[in-house]
C-alpha cells in the first residue's frame, strides 16, 4: 500500500479469486468453470473478421446482444442489462441501490464478493447465518426493508430456494431492490426471471461464465424492470460505456443462438454431479445436496485444508475456504466424468 491510497480504502479487504494456475497439467476443479469448451457458433463468431473490427469501439448499447437475450427470456430489450461479467453488475447494484438509509442483507455464508462490495461502498450490512443444514431461511429476509442479495443456488453450498420462497422475499420488500444472483441457475434451480413482469424491485443477475463456458470472455447480464435497468445503464455510462468488448458481444449472441448445446452440457454436468456425490458418500464424505455445478462436501477423516493441500500435491485443485464455520468443507467443481474419476481415485489414495 502506498501513502497515496485514499483513507477510505486502506482497510478494504479485496476478494480472493480461486487460483488460476499457469500450469495446465493441473486438474482444475476450483472455480466452477465449465469443463466443456464454447460451442461451434461461438468459435465461428470470434473470427478474424471480427478481430479486425477491434479497431472500432464496441456498441455501448450492446443492442444486438440485448435483443437476443430479450427474445430468449421473453422480455423486451429495455429489461436487459449486459456487463463485463456479473461481478460488474453486482458492483454497480451495490453502488446504485444501497447506501444512506438503505442497508444491505445477505447470507453469512455466500459469495465472498457481497461483503467486499458492501465494504467498498461503506454500506451498513447484516450477514444472516444459515440454518444448521446450510440452507437459507427465507423468513429471515421477509419484510426487512433493506436491500437483499441472495445467490440462488447459493455458493459455496449449492442449496437453492424455491420460486415461491423467492417471490415472498421480493413481494414483502417493495421499497428495496432484491437481487437474485443466478450464476448457477441453469444446473437445476428455479429461475426468478418470470417474476420480473410482476415486481419492479427484482433484479435477476446471470452470467455466461458457468453454464455457457465463457468465464474468460467476461459477460454477465441482468433482467429487471425498465427502471432498474435504466439505473444500471446510468452507472455504466458514468464509468465505462464500452465495458463489453466486441468479441465478447459477438460470442454472447452466438452462444444464445446455440442454447441447446449448453443445455446438453448442463444435463451432463448434473448427471456427473449425482455420480460424484454417490461416490463421495461411499468414501465416507458428507455431501450437501447441490443444484449447482459443484459439491460442498466434508471429508470425515481429514480437515478440509489438509485435503485441499494433499490433492494439490497430486495435481488436482479444489477449493477450500478459511472461514471458520466451513473450514472442514471443500467445494469441488463438477468436471467431466473422467476428471471426477481422477479426483475420486486421488481421494482414495490420500485418505487411505
Ligand atoms: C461465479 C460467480 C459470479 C461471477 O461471475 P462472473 O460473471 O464471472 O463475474 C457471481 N456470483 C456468483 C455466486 C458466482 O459464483
Amino acid at each position: 500500500m502506498s501513502k497515496f491510497l485514499n483513507e477510505r480504502y486502506r482497510k478494504l479487504e479485496s476478494y480472493t479469486p480461486g487460483e488460476q494456475p499457469k500450469d495446465t497439467v493441473l486438474t482444475k476443479l476450483n472455480t466452477n468453470e465449465s469443463p466443456y469448451p464454447p460451442g461451434p457458433k461461438v468459435l465461428e463468431a470470434i473470427n478474424s473478421r471480427e478481430a479486425a473490427n477491434l479497431r472500432l469501439y464496441s456498441d455501448p448499447e450492446c443492442a444486438g446482444l440485448k435483443e437476443t437475450l430479450a427474445k430468449q427470456y421473453g422480455m423486451t430489450k429495455n429489461n436487459i442489462y449486459v456487463s463485463n461479467g456479473s461481478d460488474d453488475i453486482l458492483n454497480f447494484a451495490f453502488m446504485a441501490f444501497a447506501g444512506g438509509r438503505t442497508e444491505v442483507l445477505f447470507p453469512e455464508i455466500s459469495y465472498g464478493f457481497y461483503q467486499v462490495f458492501a465494504d467498498l461502498y461503506n454500506l451498513k450490512y447484516t450477514k444472516v447465518p444459515l440454518k444448521e443444514d446450510f440452507s437459507i431461511d427465507p423468513k429471515d429476509y421477509v419484510c426487512q426493508n433493506k436491500m437483499i442479495v441472495i445467490a440462488n443456488p447459493n455458493a459455496p453450498t449449492g442449496k437453492a430456494l424455491s420460486l415461491y420462497e423467492i417471490e415472498e422475499i421480493v413481494r414483502t420488500n417493495p421499497e428495496n431492490v432484491v437481487l437474485i444472483d443466478e450464476a448457477y441457475v441453469d444446473f437445476g434451480a428455479e429461475s426468478a426471471v418470470e417474476l420480473v413482469h410482476k415486481y419492479e424491485n427484482l433484479l435477476v443477475v446471470q452470467t455466461f461464465s458457468k453454464s455457457r463456458s465463457m468465464a474468460g470472455a467476461r459477460l454477465g447480464f441482468a433482467i429487471a424492470s425498465e427502471g432498474l435497468i435504466a439505473d444500471l445503464e446510468k452507472i455504466k455510462f458514468s464509468t465505462n460505456p464500452y465495458n463489453v468488448n466486441r468479441l465478447t458481444c459477438a460470442a454472447g449472441i452466438a452462444a444464445i443462438e446455440e442454447n441447446d448445446y449448453y443445455r446438453e452440457n448442463c444435463r451432463k454436468i448434473v448427471e456427473t454431479r449425482s455420480y460424484t456425490a454417490e461416490k463421495l458418500v461411499e468414501l465416507g464424505f458428507k455431501v450437501v445436496p447441490s443444484k449447482a455445478n459443484f459439491l460442498f462436501t466434508k471429508c470425515e477423516k481429514m480437515d478440509g485444508g489438509e485435503l485441499y493441500q494433499k490433492l494439490r500435491e497430486k495435481g488436482i485443485l479444489i477449493r477450500h475456504f478459511d472461514s471458520e464455520k466451513i473450514s472442514q468443507y471443500n467445494r469441488i467443481t463438477i468436471g467431466t466424468r473422467e476428471e471426477m474419476d481422477l479426483l475420486l481415485g486421488a481421494i482414495e489414495e490420500v485418505i487411505g
